[in-house]
Formats: structure tokens, sequence, C-alpha cells
């Protein structure tokens, strides 16, 4: 017999939320992750009383309530809605796009002022058949909100020219024509007090855990150890990249402090501008309504992705969805292993989205649903 029943592979939100219900089912979990923290891409340092999110800034929002009860378990969250503002040529423009940018744009004042401007952009365009993303984007919203809030952004987030990128990748631009700049429709969203190690913490607390420890160091160890293995790391490197990577977009961070009370006054402000280089800064001490007077800012900047750097954005065109189908396969052949979280399933979920899915997983793998007991 193995000295554990479960091996979780990664200590973001999949395998934390994973061990947690594992363990209120009697299991004995062993949980390794190779970086020297837990939690993921969601951990925060805190760095003089600032909560400063090291992968980049996260937004908790859901319209599940089950999943908010679930978090808020951990710790209460505060009332932070989600309201980023976009610089383009010294001017601010409220996001989403909503009354106030239209105002901010064209200074109309009314819905039907607003539509009328969009639709007469749109009609002037002659486009029937969008072949890339510009002229998906320029048919949704049309030609001022596309020049200045989407083509630059969207152009240094993806390291192309917005008429090399397939249409796709835009389905639709939410549009409101109301005054009413909250991001999210979710119905519940906050930032954990006192960060999100809170959860994460909370969700580990009586389960084995050990940083610093990389599945792929010693495979034949560690698979020895339980009886079975949950896996939250990349498919493609658990099939030691017989079919190829799986490719990525990749961010870098440069952090600074400043000893100013408020640097730009809101957490995300994004440049949209295609020669300012970063795509936002992050003030994070905002996400907490934080009153200390120091600050720390972050500037985010898109980055291709190489091996050894932090994998971000999983890229979901055609070659990579075929090897991501052979590397599916393969898994679906395992009978000790479950995979689960954004890498082993090479997609973007939201913090939400991966718990949901972990509660799915873990209900199927363990025979019952522990969620709200
Ligand atoms: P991860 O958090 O990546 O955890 C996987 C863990 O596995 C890692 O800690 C890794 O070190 C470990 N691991 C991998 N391989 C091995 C190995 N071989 N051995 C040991 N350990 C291993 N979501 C929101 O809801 N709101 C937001 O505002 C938001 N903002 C985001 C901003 C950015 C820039 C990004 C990239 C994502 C954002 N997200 C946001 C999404 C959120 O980060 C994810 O939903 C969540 O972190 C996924 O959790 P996970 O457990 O699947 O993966």
């Amino acid at each position: 017999m193995a000295e554990f029943d479960y091996l979780i592979v990664g200590a973001g939100l999949f395998g934390a939320t994973f061990a947690h219900l594992a363990r209120k089912a009697g299991k004995k979990c062993l949980v390794i992750d190779r970086r020297n923290h837990i939690g993921g891409n969601t951990f925060c340092e805190n760095q003089g009383g600032i909560n400063v999110h090291v992968y980049g800034a996260h937004i908790f929002h859901t319209n599940d309530k089950p999943i908010w009860d679930f978090v808020n378990s951990f710790t209460e969250f505060n009332r932070y809605t989600n309201s980023p503002v976009a610089l383009h040529e010294g001017k601010l423009y409220n996001l989403p796009f909503n009354m106030n940018t239209f105002y901010q744009l064209w200074g109309v004042t009314t819905p039907e002022q607003a539509q009328a401007k969009i639709a007469e952009q749109i009609a002037s365009l002659n486009i029937t058949e969008p072949q890339n993303l510009e002229e998906q984007a320029l048919t949704l919203v049309g030609t001022d909100i596309y020049e200045k809030l989407i083509k630059g952004y969207t152009e240094k987030q993806w390291g192309r020219k917005a008429t090399e990128l397939p249409a796709f990748i835009i389905k639709r631009l939410p549009v409101r024509f109301t005054f009413d700049n909250n991001y999210f429709n979710d119905k519940y969203q906050g930032i954990p007090i006192g960060g999100y190690n809170k959860i994460t913490e909370g969700m580990l607390e009586g389960t084995e855990v050990r940083l610093d420890t990389d599945y792929f160091s010693d495979r034949a160890y560690f698979d020895g150890l339980a009886d079975r293995v949950v896996f939250t790391g990349p498919l493609d490197e658990f099939y030691n990249f017989q079919f190829g990577e799986l490719e990525y977009r990749s961010l870098r961070f440069e952090h600074e402090t400043h000893e100013v009370e408020n640097y730009q006054g809101n957490a995300v402000v994004n440049y949209t501008e295609a020669h300012v280089p970063f795509t936002r800064i992050i003030e994070h001490k905002h996400f907490e309504f934080g009153k200390q007077p120091h600050t720390i800012i972050t500037r985010e900047y898109p980055d291709t992705w190489t091996k050894g750097k932090e994998a971000y954005y999983p890229i979901n065109d055609e070659e990579n969805t075929r090897r991501m189908k052979q590397y599916q396969e393969l898994a679906a052949q395992e009978t000790n292993v479950l995979f689960g979280g954004r890498l082993a399933e090479y997609r973007y979920y939201d913090m939400h989205q991966v718990i949901g899915s972990a509660f799915v997983k873990a209900k199927q793998e363990l025979g019952v649903d522990l969620v709200q007991s």
C-alpha cells in the first residue's frame, strides 16, 4: 500500500481545491509544487503591507453561489469592483465601453446618440465578411473605439498586427449603453481580505505540502508515494513533449516602489497606444483600499514565450489545437492519473472556473459532493 491516496502535482487553485475536498473525504494527500510557494498564479507577496500580485492582477468574480460561498469560507472578500481606465494620447477613457466612454470620445449624452455614432461608423466601412481581427473589431464597434482603445493594446498583447490575427479571437465586444464602469457582469466580485494566499493556505490546511519539488525530478519516486496522481502541470511536459510543445504567450513584470501614497488613482490603467511597450500598470494597494504612505506599481509587458519563461496565455491556433488533441488521446488512456487546471488542459480558466472544474472532477473521483458540507 502506498503512503498517500493522492499525489497532487501543483499547489495552484486546482490542486488546492482538489486536496481540500479529498481531505474532507478522508483521503491522505501529498501536494508538491516546483515553485517555492503555494497558490500557483494567484500567489501574492506581502511587501510592507501591500499584497503584490506576483503573476499578474487577479480579481475574483463569479455568478456561482456555491463557488462564492466556498472561497468565502476561507476568508471574507472585500467589495472591490474592477473598473479599469484606458490611457490614450493623454486622455482617459472608462472601460468597459459604456456611456461614460462614449461621452469621453464624442461628447454624446444619450444612448440613442451613442448608438447612432457607432452605427454610422460601422456602415461607412464596407466590410461584409471580416477577414482578420481588425476587420472583425471594426464591424463590431466602429473606427474610433477600435483605433483608440483596441488596436494598439491587442497588437502588443499578441505581438502581431491586428490584420495578421484571426478574426475569431474577438467574438464579441461588449458595449453598454448605461453609465456603468463595472468591468464584470457577475453577481459576486471582490478581493480576499488579506490576499489570495489566505484562500490557498486555508484549502491546504492539514495537508502535507512540499515546495521546491519538481515531479519530473524523480517521477518514479513520486508515483510510488501514492495510489493515484492528480497532475496540474503542463500536459506536453507530462508526455516529454513527444508531439512538440504547446505554445503560450508570456508576460514580463516590472515592479517599482514609489514613495507616494497614490500613484495613479486606480488599480488598473490600460495603455492602449502601440508605442508604449507595456499594456497596463497595476497599482496593487487599490485592490485592498490600502492607506500605506508608499505604493507599489507593476508594468505588464507582453512577451514571447520560450521554455523556462512563465507560460500565461495558451495560443489556441490550429497547430497547437492539433498537438493538444494528440496529447489528450494519450491522457485518456491513463488509468491512474487525473489531469486538471489551466496547464494540463491547455486552456484559459478564470479562477472561479478552475475551482468549478475541480469541484466536478473531485466529485467524479471521490464519488461524493463535499463542497457544501
Ligand atoms: P496554476 O496557478 O498555474 O497552478 C499550477 C501549479 O502547478 C503551479 O504552481 C506550478 O508551479 C505547478 N507545477 C507545474 N508543473 C509542476 C511540476 N512538474 N512539479 C511540481 N509542480 C508543478 N482569473 C480570474 O478569475 N480573475 C483574474 O483577474 C485573473 N487574472 C489573471 C491574470 C493573468 C496575467 C493570468 C495569466 C491569469 C489570470 N487569471 C485570472 C486566471 C488564474 O490565474 C487561473 O485561473 C488560475 O491560476 C489557474 O489555477 P491552476 O491551478 O490551474 O494553475
